[in-house]
């Protein structure tokens, strides 16, 4: 009777499991400049795809430590290594950031495809690939290259700009900076982002994204999840500037990268601050986190630096105060950002007549259409 008993159990859940298991798995073509090599597994909606399957389909040789559960191979001449349940890959030793960790399933290795295809395409030069739905399409370069390839990879870059993540800083129980008069950072933050918006969603054919449209607070980390959610492919954060000179004024555009200077460590350092309220001892970032946070980033780096100096090209037009340049820092919100990412420090409410500026909405408005018209331009030089 017991044992008739599990005997059912058994097969109940074994049903349950052979069921839950084929609903959740899916398979997409793959395809090598229009040739059809075969299948691929994939995972929660096609989210993740086999390497296994990836690697065999384009005849690649994998090396597979399973003690370790690491897996070597090679694109071009480029050495690739990866690992169950860890959240980056490594190309030639070099660490590039995933937008979730590597799965491992019937033995088999499944990769994020969005950020694999990303990484892929910006560092290996002959190749490229394109994940969607029912497919996936490596197109290799190295052979002839005629125009309708060249094309191809036109409309795929534009395809490939398609959400916008803009960040408002603070909120909530966070006020950020709070300006000589009063001012708090997280109002202007969240007024120009909202205004920011806008202008991109009337002008432009790209989805945006604001993490937060109200007052509330935000951690760090749920702002850069929230962009990698979404497959952001540029994310802009927005602060207004405070420091205990009440001279220092103008507006200055952040990348992350090994502190350089001191007034680039305060900034971080205010801005970091937050995560104390997040329950954190309010560490600042070592220069090994930092140099490791960089190297993650260095897939999008040259990208972020690009769109940095087109902010503050576009506001030092439109505005007379200082133009304080492009600087690097370690900015907790942009760590862990699978896509090119800045943070733009619009001004000093710490100083009197920027702080009364910055109160303005027409002001605002200005700063909102200058970095409106950089995220205009950066669209057109990725279709160049
Ligand atoms: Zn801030």
């Amino acid at each position: 009777m017991i044992l008739s008993k599990l005997k059912t159990r058994f097969i109940i859940i074994y049903l349950f499991t052979t069921l839950s298991i084929s609903a959740n798995n899916d398979t997409v073509k793959i395809f090598k400049n229009n040739n059809l090599l075969g299948e691929v597994d994939t995972i929660e909606n096609n989210n993740f795809f086999s390497i296994n399957d990836f690697l065999s389909s384009t005849d690649s040789k994998e090396y597979i430590n399973e003690k370790t559960e690491k897996i070597v191979f090679y694109i071009e001449d480029k050495k690739i290594k990866l690992t169950n349940g860890v959240t980056f890959i490594l190309i030639d030793d070099n660490i590039f950031q995933l937008s979730s960790k590597i799965i491992k399933k019937n033995d088999e290795y499944f990769v994020p495809s969005n950020s694999f295809e990303k990484i892929i395409n910006s560092i290996i030069q002959n190749i490229s690939v394109s994940f969607n739905s029912s497919e996936i399409i490596i197109t290799s370069n190295s052979s002839l290259i005629n125009n309708s390839i060249k094309n191809m990879d036109i409309e795929k870059d534009k395809w490939k700009f398609s959400t916008i993540i803009i960040d408002p800083g603070h909120g909530g129980k966070d006020p950020g900076a709070v300006g000589y008069k009063g001012t708090l950072e997280k109002d202007v933050a969240l007024d120009v982002a909202k205004r920011l918006e806008k202008k991109i969603s009337k002008n432009m054919k790209v989805k945006t994204i604001l993490t937060r449209d109200e007052d509330i607070f935000l951690k760090l980390g749920e702002r850069t999840k929230i962009a990698n959610e979404n497959n952001g492919n540029l994310f802009i954060s927005i602060h207004a500037n405070a420091a205990t000179d009440r001279r220092a004024s103008g507006f200055e555009t952040f990348l992350i990268g090994p502190n350089k200077n001191e007034a680039a460590v305060r900034v971080a350092a205010r801005e970091n601050a937050v995560l104390e309220l997040e329950g954190f001892s309010g560490k600042q970032l070592s220069n090994e986190d930092l140099i490791k946070a960089t190297i993650a980033q260095s897939a999008f780096a040259s990208k972020s630096e690009q769109f940095a100096s087109l902010v503050q090209n576009e506001i030092a037009k439109r505005v007379r105060g200082r133009n304080r340049g492009v600087k690097q820092a370690g900015f907790y919100v942009l760590m862990g950002a699978s896509m090119p990412n800045v943070l733009v420090e619009l001004g000093f409410i710490s100083n009197l007549a920027e702080e009364k500026k910055l109160r303005s909405s027409q002001y605002r408005d200005m700063l909102a259409t200058a970095i409106f018209r950089a995220v205009e331009q950066y669209e057109k030089t990725l279709s160049e």
